[in-house]
């Protein structure tokens, strides 16, 4: 499949950071680079997607629909993975139709998909959405679901060493990709998810819900105070963190998940929170494209 044949042929690195406050509290951090699958495309969506759009195809569906708000980076792949799958691609998106398409809704239409605006509270009932489109395969918001998890287990397949981590830590929106690493994890590596949104306490549930049974019983943990406001929300902190990341590392960040999940990542070496020869492995999932929802100038990447 297309998706497996980029993740091979971009290589996708595993970037060593070098800082002083790794060296001083004596801890490793290495990046895994999903974000160098494509330019537009998201890492962690495509991994989400895969088994999704074999199963349409299996069942003889020709079409896909999913939702997603303006800037979803989940809308942005579907509309791409369909394209190059052959298949037709519907993304109901959240709220009214704007005067002016943004460029992730421009991009998907380019990628050939078709756009239903629902204003916020239609879009509340996904099931009465379902019911307005027939004969199409429905993906859940975000990917979430277990053939979503099937797809983010490999993931972790792309680092060669991975038993050599102790830790790894994944951004959270819905869970899935988090709950995908969880199950190829070994037993001994703690897995930490930074969740994107501001108190969302379903979120432990939701993640359980999605395990194996063999995998029940795995221990993960989710941090909720690095949402910097909300979802999707900023502050001059942020975006100056982003920028130092940037020049210091070469390394670009989206402001609602990846940035978010370093900082946290920082804070909590710069804390202590982690023991002297810790390797920390954090799986940059992607979603650059959504920077594009920034005022013009406000990144340098
Ligand atoms: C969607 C997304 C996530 C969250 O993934 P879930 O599987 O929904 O938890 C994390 N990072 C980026 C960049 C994303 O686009």
């Amino acid at each position: 499949m297309l998706i497996e044949n980029y993740a091979k042929e971009k290589n996708i690195t595993l970037q060593t950071i070098k800082a002083n406050w790794l060296e001083h509290a004596q801890v490793n951090l290495n990046i895994l680079r999903l974000d160098e699958l494509h330019k537009i495309v998201s890492g962690n969506k495509w991994f989400k997607l895969k088994y999704y759009l074999q199963d349409a195809k299996i069942k003889g569906f020709d079409t896909i629909a999913t939702f997603g708000g303006a800037y979803s980076n989940h809308i942005i792949a579907t509309a791409f993975a369909c394209e190059q799958e052959g298949l037709k691609s519907i993304g109901i998106i959240r709220g009214e139709k704007p005067e002016q398409l943004n460029s992730t809704l421009i991009k998907a239409q380019e990628y050939g998909m078709q756009l239903k605006f629902m204003s916020r509270a239609e879009y509340k009932n996904k099931e009465a959405c379902k019911q307005q489109l027939r004969n199409v395969y429905w993906i859940n918001e975000g990917g979430y679901g277990a053939f979503g998890v099937k797809g983010a287990c490999e993931i972790v397949t792309l680092v060669k060493d991975i038993n050599a981590y102790t830790h790894i830590v994944c951004a959270m929106g819905t869970g899935t990709t988090l709950a995908g690493i969880i199950q190829a994890s070994t037993p001994v590596q703690k897995i930490i998810g930074i969740s994107a949104m501001k108190g969302n306490a379903a979120l432990t549930q939701q993640v359980k819900q999605l395990l194996l049974p063999q995998y029940s019983d795995k221990q993960f943990c989710i941090l909720h105070d690095y949402h910097f406001g909300g979802y999707a929300k900023y502050n001059p902190e942020l975006i100056s963190f982003m920028n130092e990341v940037w020049h210091k590392h070469n390394l670009p960040t989206d402001f609602v998940y990846t940035a978010k999940t370093l900082y946290a990542i920082k804070h909590l070496i710069t804390t202590n929170a982690f023991t002297p020869c810790c390797k920390i492995l954090m799986i940059h999932t992607g979603g650059l494209q959504g920077n594009l929802s920034l005022p013009p100038g406000t990144l340098p990447f």
